[in-house]
């Protein structure tokens, strides 16, 4: 037969399964004429289908050839003869001779004896082996490249009919191992606190809802072309910073893309698989689940990494092709599984369905991150490997407080869980209830709890939480949640809306903070070796006044004639703090030449965030009308260890007396100069940290909404003056951290940490 007519005759056989499957009757019977249909097309003797049980054996469920009586009674113990090797590897396996290949062993029930020509190929579903299809012959045969690409066609849609429900009885399913069944806990960071319990959800798994075998090759193989045009065009325009939204991928992962999407292998592969009658989509998921399985096995984690990017590119290339939804409608309780997500993907899910967030990667001080805690959402990040161990539909538990995951849970596990959210549940209605009580320590110091905020999402916590105010509105958010560069009018709005719902509440604005890890997508800028030392926030803010310009009009035509307290990120010398209050000052002269109204009182502060402006803070403080401690980047800049690295951002405790020290001397030197200080970084809503804090002599914290209770119910129980007296000590004798001697004295004085 020539090369074309076979092409043809295989294509015949995508066809006959297709009305095998369609036909009524038992699975059973249906994979038997299965089997048999492909024997007879591919010429051989013998045609098996052996499946995964759950204790990872295979099964034979089908035979044209060996003895019928061998069918659910054989059964191949794990890795065990030439299907275990082809579990094993993921991969093909084409023997002329089978028996002299060392895997080979040998079933008498079954019949094999005479057989010599061997071709087996695994049954993927999700980077993981289903089954194993296996044809053979009586004689020494070398099965052609055209045969190996038929069998794997027919595997990839046995897949997804096996894995559809659609096939096999509720009984007969419970003996297919078809997807991950163990209970399984996984630790990874914590990123937003929070319990949940849900079904897994997988962001862009590719859901297949296509036909997937083609009525025309032709036809397949021409849409297939489009779309990889399409996907290649869309990559260069990522790749050029067009459309690149925040959160998206990072320049490395698309250089990976377009690579890939360059391929001559990855392309032909495709190509290969729709011509030989899949459809489009068919084709493309059965070369990725090619490449899942291969690269799944791979130690190195290069490799691996590689493969997400593959995975990616794959669904990019579904999504062109329109057989992707964008899970527009998540299930009730959706814990969304993805590797990451941007802050702006996030605030497009439907938040009264989503539970929870589990990610294979992510950082706590992401954009992603401090969305998620806007919202309330558990976050558990950086859990390697979990798009291999979950399947849709999974129970899945998210322990945000601990950083911890468990899939499966067997009956007990969930039980005792939703005991904690319970617990939880309670302890927030009872911060809920201290809502309008004052902070005020054991020993009568009045503590300012204020919260910090970035988003029109955030506003309503101003109520819900009893914070006396905002006391970091982060305005870069707006910049990085859009995709283009807000207008002044947009500015001026988000503004008016924050100190509408404040009220009477003071509300400081920081000017716009970014660079380092806040780059904008659609304002080009120029990598730097070192972006937290880079050019960022007042560096960049005083270079190019424009945008700092249009800023300060938006904040003061917002006020409408209110108070405007303001507050400039990262300063590092007096000079650039005076330089951006003449700015203010010029903005301000300038609204009243045109008969605008300005505000009533500015208070112009400055956040210390650097350690040169703490050695300045003397100086600094008879021009600035307050300060506040970003104590994230402060103690970035103090420990010399990047908070955007994992391997880095928490190796120094800020409970070091080095840092204790820095953040005392703060402290006094504002009361002495009677000048407002607040701290604002994170760990001011963490209660150890605030604790610390607060001994230290700071009054005023800004926290995350979600801290304001827990902070406050630790404050109420607090002796301001005791903590202060051991605090001092502890820092005398300490090698690295006071932290086990805080947590020691909170157990010892009912302090609730
Ligand atoms: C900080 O650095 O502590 C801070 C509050 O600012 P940001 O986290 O936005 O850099
Ligand atoms: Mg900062």
């Amino acid at each position: 037969m020539s090369a074309a007519n076979l092409h043809i005759g295989h294509r015949q056989l995508l066809g006959r399964i297709r009305e095998i499957m369609a036909a009524s009757g038992s699975a059973q019977r249906r994979l038997d004429d299965l089997v048999e249909a492909i024997a007879l097309n591919l010429q051989a003797h013998v045609c098996s289908l052996y499946l995964r049980r759950p204790d990872t054996s295979m099964e034979l469920w089908a035979t044209h050839g060996l003895a019928t009586s061998a069918v659910h009674v054989t059964t191949l113990g794990a890795g065990e003869g030439l299907v275990g090797e082809i579990v094993r590897t993921a991969r093909p396996l084409n023997l002329v001779e089978a028996p002299s290949h060392p895997a080979f062993s040998f079933h008498p029930e079954t019949g094999e004896d005479p057989f010599h020509g061997f071709l087996g190929v695994p049954v993927l579903r999700g980077g993981r082996v289903l089954g194993v299809l296996v044809v053979q012959n009586s004689a020494a045969r070398q099965y052609g490249d055209d045969v190996v690409e038929a069998l794997q066609n027919v595997a990839m849609v046995l897949a997804e009919i096996v894995s559809s429900n659609d096939l096999l009885s509720k009984h007969e399913l419970e003996n297919v191992a078809l997807r991950p069944s163990r209970a399984e806990m996984l630790s990874g960071r914590r990123i937003s606190d929070g319990l949940a319990v849900g079904q897994a959800v997988l962001f862009a798994p590719g859901r297949m809802m296509v036909a997937l075998i083609a009525d025309d090759p032709e036809v397949e193989e021409q849409r297939l072309q489009t779309a990889i045009t399409e996907l290649r065009r869309s990559v260069d325009a990522l790749y050029q910073g067009k459309g690149n939204r925040l959160g998206g991928p990072s320049r490395e992962v698309l250089e990976a893309y377009r690579m890939f999407a360059n391929d001559q292998g990855w392309l032909d592969r495709l190509c290969e698989a729709a011509g030989s009658g899949l459809s489009a989509e068919a084709a493309v998921e059965r070369v990725r689940g090619e490449h899942r399985a291969r690269l799944l096995s791979a130690k190195d984690p290069y490799l691996r990494e590689r493969l997400h990017d593959l995975e990616d590119l794959a669904n990019r290339l579904l999504r062109h092709l329109g057989a992707i939804d964008d899970l527009a409608e998540l299930p009730e309780n959706a814990v969304l599984v993805a590797r990451d997500i941007g802050p702006a993907g996030l605030l497009e899910l439907d938040r009264s369905r989503l539970k929870a967030l589990v990610l294979e990667e992510g950082s706590p001080t992401s954009h992603a991150a401090i969305v998620a805690r806007a919202l309330r959402l558990p976050v558990v990040g950086h859990v390697t490997g979990f798009l291999d161990r979950v399947s849709a539909g999974d129970t899945v538990l998210v322990d945000g407080e601990n950083g911890v995951v468990s899939i499966r849970p067997d009956e007990n596990a969930e039980e005792e869980f939703r005991t904690r959210v319970a617990e939880r549940r309670q302890r927030r209605a009872a911060y809920a209830r201290l809502r309008n009580k004052q902070a005020k320590t054991r020993d009568g110091v009045n503590i300012t709890l204020s919260m910090n905020a970035g988003l029109r999402v955030d506003l309503p916590q101003l109520e819900e939480t009893g914070a006396q105010g905002i006391g970091l509105f982060r305005t870069e958010f707006q910049f990085l949640l859009s995709d283009h560069l807000p207008r002044q009018s947009e500015q001026t709005q988000l503004y008016r809306d924050v100190l509408d719902a404040a009220g009477d509440k003071p509300v400081v604005f920081r000017t716009i903070d970014l660079g380092g890890d806040k780059v904008l997508p659609y304002v080009a800028h120029e990598r730097e070796a070192n972006p937290a030392l880079g050019w960022r926030a007042m560096r960049m803010a005083l270079d190019r006044p424009g945008l700092l310009r249009f800023q300060l009009r938006a904040l003061i035509e917002a006020t409408g004639g209110r108070e405007l307290n303001i507050m400039f990120p990262l300063v590092t010398t007096l000079s650039e703090f005076l330089a951006a209050r003449d700015l203010l000052h010029g903005e301000i002269e300038r609204m009243k030449r045109f008969g605008k109204p300005v505000p009533q009182n500015v208070r112009v502060g400055s956040m210390v965030e650097t350690p040169a402006i703490v050695w300045q803070l003397e100086g600094l403080l008879k021009e600035a009308d307050f300060v506040s401690v970003g104590a994230n980047d402060l103690m970035q800049y103090f420990f010399a260890a990047d908070r955007e690295n994992p391997r880095v951002a928490e190796r120094y405790d800020i409970l070091n007396p080095g840092a204790l020290r820095m953040l005392g001397h703060v402290a006094n030197v504002c009361k002495a100069a009677g000048r407002p200080v607040s701290v604002c970084g994170e760990v001011a809503g963490q209660c150890v940290e605030a604790a610390a804090l607060i001994a230290l002599g700071f009054t005023e914290l800004s926290v995350p909404p979600a801290s304001i209770g827990p902070v406050k119910r630790m404050i109420l129980s607090l002796d301001h003056n005791d903590l202060g007296t051991h605090l001092a000590e502890w820092m005398v004798k300490s090698q690295g951290s006071i932290r086990g001697d805080l947590l020691a004295y909170a157990k010892g004085n009912g302090l609730p940490l």
